[in-house]
Order: structure tokens, then sequence, then C-alpha cells
């Protein structure tokens, strides 16, 4: 009998197809192969064999198989299918997610001809079997050759894929890093800092062991995480073993893995969204055969065919970043948890400010938590000053005190950051006149003000049109930008202070080449500079001699209607203001507000995180919302609101009212985006596994419904934001 498998592939369909495997071979899941899909063929992964296929059908055969091997081994196999069905999203879709484009797209997964390998320093022959004469003869030749070879050379030699695999897999042989990650190890003086008291107490208490265990590690803004990650990894990582570290965000901060490579050398490996396809396919092979990495990346490296993962870090571990907006909406800090323990190993979560979620899993000793909550070194923590500016007149967002603070600061020789809130206060063309602003014409949605092109775009769509003079309603002539945008801050800035660099972090300035590097690049010279930017400027920098953190705005999240508005924006500032006095020098936060009063706004200013975390656990329990309940968005796009309202009235009827609780369906918040009506159903329940099967039989029958085409509907679960 001819072995039957069953194979996913990558359509966004909750089904998958059941082929014959070609004769003499017995096919394993996770297998690459391509299949006969219509009238084409299509790249599939194995994921049962041996299946019963539904009677009265003749199956195909599948055409051929890629690679002799698992692409995705079991773990990374099982960690995807639970996945797929915790998150509602099709399990094709979700495994082809784990490989790199290249292997999508059904080419072999085959190092490029110009990857290159060397011998490690100590490799020795001893742990080869007897009869592996040509892997002996690889590693003599690689341990002769000065520099690293290439893989067309050795092949050109007569090595074959597998011979240079099995010295790969005993650490004999490492590749080497293509010459733009080229690392920098620690030359024989260079020194490392010795843990402070109190880091030391802290990374005692980190897990030693190496079975499955959480841990949330709550340290301060600047109180050495990355010092004990490193130290952590130090101590426990063996040398044939392989980590992962994920981070928010790389661009930004490669002093973060730096500071890494400095310790670890070629161990460390990147893994980010501005990797070409054949760094990606060159890094997951490497992750794939077993290597011996340390893997810093962003969401998606939690996604990789590890094969030998002994821990995992998860730095910033409340950053939204981890959670996957669109598509396969999974949450990787989750995932990240979920793998460590499907692998039984220890994971690590730091943050400053750690979301309200582990908090309470800490709270309930799902999680171990360990403090940190002095600063390293001979920093402290800065101070907080909330500075009330209704009825004060503004420049460019800025009051008179903050003008006058930067100046001293400056004076001083020390360095500013200047944190733009833009949540809520992008600047817009408003008419004097008739109080018209403009708005998109495809999204309910004011234009943002662009200065330097005086051009009008809509931050949702593609829209643009250039700004008018002229008031398109009133025909007035009084039309003028109001509100704040980075840009106007940056232009008074520049303006009031011309002798000292003004520097602007955002999204440009972070993806364009060599940009953020040459910013970089300035604030390290120590010299007296301005950084000004939006959420970007938060994230996990350390400059030493900024001492000053400005607030422009602080009130983007008090009366926001999305319930983790406030959990948002205390971490946000927190962290913001956590760049300040990091170094010798003290620093302080001048916090820009309209509501000084605010009882969030005061305790945010005397820094006690966890205080203000305990208040908003105990609200979110009062009024039942997550982490005390597990939630799920059911979102529709239709041409028409009354469209996407009526599908979602039918599949609540379908409901069971009695286990769930159920709001809406109600228009989302911005109820119309590119020109699509949207509206949302949220649903609530006091058990996760409830909540999970009924999602799954939602999807299951609305997979089956005839429905429009032009509608569209998803599921979110756990979402970050129910607007
Ligand atoms: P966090 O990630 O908690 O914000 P970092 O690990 O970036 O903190 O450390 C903050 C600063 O303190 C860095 O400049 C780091 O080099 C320095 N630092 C951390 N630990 C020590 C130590 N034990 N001795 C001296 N400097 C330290
Ligand atoms: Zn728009």
């Amino acid at each position: 009998m001819p072995q039957t498998v069953r194979v996913a592939l990558n359509r966004p369909i909750r089904r998958l197809f059941d082929y014959i495997a070609p004769d003499q071979m017995a096919l394993v899941p996770g297998q690459r192969v391509q299949v006969p899909f219509g009238q084409r063929h299509a790249t599939g992964l194995v994921v049962e064999t041996d299946v019963t296929p539904p009677p009265g059908i003749d199956l195909k055969p599948v055409s051929k198989t890629l690679e002799s091997w698992p692409a995705l081994p079991t773990e990374t196999l099982n960690l995807l299918t639970w996945a797929s069905g915790y998150y509602q999203h099709p399990l094709g879709e979700c495994l082809f997610m784990a490989l790199p484009p290249a292997l999508r797209k059904g080419r072999p997964a085959e190092p490029a001809e110009e990857d290159s390998w060397w011998a490690v320093a100590d490799a020795s022959t001893e742990g080869l079997p007897g009869n592996a004469r040509r892997q002996r003869q690889l590693l003599s030749l690689l341990q002769e050759h000065p520099r690293p070879m290439a893989w067309s050379q050795l092949r050109h030699r007569g090595y074959t894929l597998p011979q240079l695999k099995g010295l790969i897999e005993k650490g004999l042989v490492r590749q080497a890093e293509p010459p733009e990650s080229a690392s920098t190890p620690a030359t024989a003086t260079e020194t490392f800092p010795t843990l402070t008291d109190a880091q030391r107490i802290a990374a005692d208490a980190l897990p030693d062991g190496k079975d499955f265990s959480a841990t949330l590690l709550y340290g301060i803004t600047g109180s050495g995480k990355t010092e004990l990650y490193l130290d952590y990894l130090k101590r426990t990582l063996d040398d044939s073993a392989q980590a992962l570290v994920l981070v928010p965000e790389i661009n930004l901060t490669p002093q973060t893995v730096a500071r890494f490579h400095r310790y670890f050398g070629d161990r460390i490996v990147v893994w980010h969204s501005a990797l070409n396809d054949r760094q990606r396919l060159q890094t997951w092979l490497r992750v794939r055969e077993g290597e011996p990495v340390i893997l810093i990346g962003t969401r998606s490296a939690v996604l990789l065919p590890f094969t030998r993962l002994q821990t995992i870090v998860v730095d910033e571990e409340h950053d939204s970043s981890y959670k996957q907006g669109e598509g396969f909406r999974y949450s990787a800090r989750d995932l990240a948890v979920f793998r460590a323990r499907e692998n039984q190993c220890p994971i690590i979560l730091g943050s400053a400010t750690p979301s309200l979620e582990s908090l309470q899993n800490a709270a309930t000793g799902k999680y171990r938590q360990v403090d940190l909550t002095e600063r390293a070194g001979t920093a402290s923590p800065p101070r907080l000053r909330l500075l009330d500016i209704r009825s004060r007149p503004l420049n460019g967002g800025l009051s008179r005190p903050a003008m006058d603070d930067i100046r001293t600061t400056l004076a001083a020789g020390e360095q500013v950051l200047v944190y733009i809130n833009r949540r809520g206060f992008a600047p817009v063309l408003m008419c004097f006149d008739c109080g018209h602003i403009a708005e998109c014409p495809h999204c309910d949605t004011h234009l943002t003000y662009h200065r330097r092109d005086r051009a009008l775009r809509c931050h949702h769509c593609d829209y643009q049109q250039p700004a008018f003079s002229q008031c398109p309603k009133c025909a007035g002539e009084a039309c003028q930008p109001v509100g704040q945008g980075t840009e106007q801050t940056e232009d008074v800035l520049a303006t009031s202070f011309p002798d000292v660099p003004v520097l602007r972090i955002d999204r440009d300035s972070t993806q364009r080449k060599g940009s953020i590097q040459a910013i970089l690049k300035q604030v390290n010279s120590g010299e007296p500079c301005i950084l000004v930017g939006t959420q970007m400027v938060a994230k996990g920098h350390d400059f030493p001699n900024v001492t000053l953190v400005v607030v422009v705005n602080a009130d983007g999240g008090l009366f926001s209607v999305d319930f983790r508005a406030p959990e948002q924006m205390v971490q946000t500032l927190l962290q913001v203001s956590g760049r300040a006095g990091r170094g010798e020098k003290p620093g302080r936060v001048l916090i820009q507000t309209c509501h000084s009063d605010h009882p969030l706004l005061t305790t945010i200013a005397q820094g006690d995180y966890l205080a203000m975390a305990r208040q908003l656990l105990a609200e979110r329990e009062q009024i039942n919302l997550p982490p005390f309940r597990a939630m799920a968005v059911l979102r529709a796009e239709a041409p028409s609101m009354e469209a996407a309202l009526t599908f979602l009235d039918q599949a609540r009827n379908d409901l069971p009212s009695d286990t769930l609780d159920i709001w809406g369906p109600l228009p989302a918040t911005m109820a119309r985006k590119a020109g699509r009506h949207r509206a949302q159903l949220v649903l609530q329940s006091s058990g996760r596994g409830g909540l999970n099967r009924t999602l799954a039989r939602l999807c299951a029958r609305l997979d089956q419904q005839r429905l429009p085409t032009s509608l569209r509907w998803m599921v979110d679960v756990d979402p970050l934001e129910t607007g």
C-alpha cells in the first residue's frame, strides 16, 4: 500500500489536501513537497502521514519531495499547529510563515554559492565516526585554509551538503557572517562590567536549570537588564545549544547587538525585517541545522526552526510590536512562552514596564518574578515634573519653561530628548473662518498636514493632496495648520538653537540605511544635541549624556475609548522618561499636559510603575476585562456599514450567549478606512478553552457561508486594541 499524506498549502483556506506519496518513499511530517493543485503545482508541507482519505476520492500522487529531511522539525510544527488553533488562522498560512521566502516559493534549501564556512579554532576530528573519511578531509581543508571557503569552492572539490552539515551539527564548522554584519569579538584586553550587588542578587534568582520555568524580570529603566541577559547566557548556555533573544526593534538599537557581539562573537546572529531573501535563507538554514547560535530577532524570529533551543529571553516584553497586526495575528511573546513549555526550557521576560498580563501571571504564581529596582552604576532614577500648559503660549508645542530647561541643559554641555506623542495629535489644516478641517475622502479621519512639502496626507491610506490656502467649504482665506507634529517642533528647535544639531528619529530615519548610524554617532560623541521623535525614541536607547527629556503632550491616552490606552500611555511615558540620566549625571523629565491633576498623571510623576499597574489591574478586574477574561474580536469590512453590521448581527445570533459576553456589533472607531466600512463584535469569556472552541465553530461556519466577495471578516484573539 502506498503511503497517503495530508498536505498544507500556503493558502488562506481552513483545509488540508490528501495525496499519495511517491513510490517506495516514506514521507514525514514537516517535509516540503511539490503537489499538483488545480491546473498547476504548489509547494506544500506534509502535516500528517498514513491518513485515511475521505472515501470515493481519487488521490493524486505527490509530484516530488523538495528535501529528504523535514523543513519544519517536530517542535516547530507543534508550535504552529497549536498557534493555528489558538489564533484561528489557517494552518497552511501559519506553517509557511515559518519558512524563509525562498522556501515558500519552492526553491531549494541550499546555501548560496557565495556562502562560506570556516573551522572553529579548536576543532578536532575525535568525535567523528571512523568511516567519516570525507568529513575529516573537509575539516582539514577548512582548517588549513586561511579564510572561510565558499560553498561553490567546496562543491567543486567534490564535497556534499550532508558532509558539510555533519561538521556543522558537531559544532566543528561555522558559517562566516556576510561582511555587512561582520562581528567584532572581544579582544583579550577588553573588560566587561562586573555586576553590581543588586544585579548579582537578581542574576542569582534567574533560572539555572534546564527545565521549563517562566521568569518575569522587572528591572527599571537603566538597571542593566541587558547586562543581566549577557551574564545569564554566559553562565547557563551550553556550547552546543541555541538561544533565542526576542527584541522589539533591532535597527534602532545596534548598540545592543554590538554588546552581545562583544561577549559572544560569531555565535550572534540577527533576524529582522531588513534582511534580504538570501540572508533570511542563510540564517534560517543555520538555525535549522542546529548551529549553536544566539539569535537576536524581532517578532517572527519566534517561528524559526530551532532544534537545540535551550533558553529564550524576551526583552521589553510589554512592547506592542510583538503582536502581529494582520493576517496571522500571533503574539510572539505568548508563542515564546508556549515554545519554552514545549521545549522544557526556561524563558525570561524582561521589562521596566511589564504588561498587565505578565504581572497577573506573576501574581498567580504562573511566572516567577525577579525585581531589579536600582539603576546600574552611579545613575539614579530621573525626576519627573508635570507642567500644566493650559493657557500658556506654545511655540511648536513647546512652552516657555520647557524652552528654558532645554537652553540650560544644552549650555551645561548635555543632551536633550524631545518626545512627541503623535497619537491623536497630528497637525491638521483648519479654516479659521468656518472651522472646516481637511478630511480624507476615503477614511473617517483628518488629513495630516506636512509642512515640508505643504502636502495633506492620510495616515491610513495612500491618499494625498496639496495643502490649500482657500477653504474649500467657505472660500475664506484663513486656512492655517493647527496641532502638533514632529516637523513643526523640529523647526522651532532648529531656529531657537541654531548652534546645536537637531536630530530626528522616526520610521524614516531608522529604515534608510546608515541614517540611524549617523544619528547614533552624533549622540555618542556626547556633544550637546537635541533628539526629536515619536514612539521610536522611547525604545531601549542608552544615551548616557541625555539629561533632559521633554514630553511635548502627555494627554493622548487619557480619554481614549480603548481599554488598553492608559496602560500603553503609562508604559510609553515611563520608557521615554527612562532615557534621561542613564550616565553619571542625574536626569530630569518635563511632562507637558493640559490635565496635570489627572490621577493617572500624578501617579506617573511618582515614577512607581508597579503601583500604577496594580491600580490598572484592579480596574480591569472590576470591569471584567483581560487579563481577567479571555477576549477576541470579530471584525468585518464591507462596502457599506449596513452590510458589515448585518453580517456581524447574524454571527452574533449563532453564538452562545450564556457562556459569552458579547459587545456589539458596533462601528469601529475609525468606521471607514480606505473607502471600506468597518465594524466589530467583541467576545469575552471567563475561560480560554471555551472561547477557543466557540471561535473554531464560528470560523468553520463562516467559512461555509456564501458571503459576498466584497465582505471580509477576521478574528483577532487577545487583541491589542478594540477600536
Ligand atoms: P536596561 O536594559 O535595564 O535599560 P542597560 O543594560 O542598557 O539597562 O544598562 C544601562 C547602562 O548601565 C548601560 O550603559 C550599561 O552599560 C550600564 N551598566 C549596566 N550594568 C553595569 C554595571 N554592572 N557596571 C557598570 N555599568 C553598567
Ligand atoms: Zn485615507
